[in-house]
């Protein structure tokens, strides 16, 4: 069983996440939130990395749900100009009009 991490379990572990991410040194860290540099350093080197990969991919899902729905909602916009467009011709044929 693996040693549990005193910065993942730490209430504050996202406080101390976002300061990692700022580049502050370990030490001031460990200072600030009651922890030892040497699990600062370990969880900066081995959970961290793990941890910012996951927030960019629910970032990228939530950006590609929404890239979907900008094209349902082109479609469906480009599908109402063409039925749009189709009765007008009709219209047009039936008076004569040269298309
Ligand atoms: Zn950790």
């Amino acid at each position: 069983m693996p040693r549990r991490c005193t910065v993942c379990d730490h209430p504050e572990r996202r406080g101390i996440d976002e300061t990692l991410v700022t580049g502050a040194p370990y030490r001031s860290v460990a200072k600030r939130f009651g922890l030892s540099e040497s699990a600062v350093y370990r969880h900066k080197t081995e959970h961290l990395p793990a941890r910012l990969l996951k927030a960019r991919e629910v970032e990228e899902a939530a950006r590609a749900d929404d890239l979907l729905e900008q094209v349902r909602h082109l479609q469906g916009y480009a599908g109402a100009t063409a039925r749009f467009r189709k009765r007008a011709q009709h219209k047009n044929r039936r008076q004569g009009v040269a298309q």
